[in-house]
């Protein structure tokens, strides 16, 4: 025989996020996402983002690896 719990649980109420609000989000990420993928894959060594060296690329190395930028 069994009986159910009768111990009171806080009811979950959803998260309500209006269609333009998600819009904004979705949008935004994607544009953060664009510009980090950008950021790892622009310094080549050669071409720098800072000067003539490659602190950006040795920084992002295994990121480039990792989403398959040419390197060495
Ligand atoms: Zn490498």
């Amino acid at each position: 025989m069994s009986s159910m719990s009768s111990t009171p649980t806080a009811a979950r109420t959803p998260v309500v996020v209006s269609l333009p609000s998600a819009a904004m989000w979705l949008v935004g990420t994607a544009v953060l996402a664009v510009l980090a993928y950008y950021f790892i894959g622009v310094d080549q060594g050669m071409t720098s983002v800072f000067g003539n060296n490659t602190v950006i690329h040795e920084f992002v190395h295994d990121a480039r690896h990792f989403l398959g930028f040419p390197c060495h």
